[in-house]
């Protein structure tokens, strides 16, 4: 990941401070919301991880990280899909009997 973001040459220190300081739900560099939003969830950062030894769950606080980029700090937008919930309800009508739909549409 470091090479597909173009992190590698960066400042590991302030990309890492970042990734605690979205975990506490406080603005983060830029070049560490790449990282978490990048992130694929492969797990390799857990063995790698020097605070291993001592507990340190690097994906998880890589998630942890991404989830307060989205949904506090906001430095990755959500998707807005204003059509969603009607394609929901077109697809429960294929599913549903007529009395479901009465119940639940
Ligand atoms: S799980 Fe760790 S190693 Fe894998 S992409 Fe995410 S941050 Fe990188």
């Amino acid at each position: 990941m470091p090479d597909h973001i173009a992190l590698r040459s960066k400042d590991g220190k302030s990309i890492t401070d970042g990734l605690r300081r979205l975990a506490r739900g406080e603005m983060a560099p830029a070049d560490t919301v790449a990282w978490v939003k990048a992130c694929a969830k492969s797990g390799l950062c857990v063995a790698a991880c020097p605070q291993k030894d001592v507990g340190l769950d690097a994906m998880l606080l890589v998630r942890v990280a991404k989830q307060r980029a989205l949904n506090d700090t906001q430095q990755i937008p959500t998707k807005h899909d204003p059509t969603l919930f009607p394609r929901v309800k077109i697809f429960a009508r294929l599913q549903l009997t007529d009395e479901e739909l009465d119940t639940w549409l």
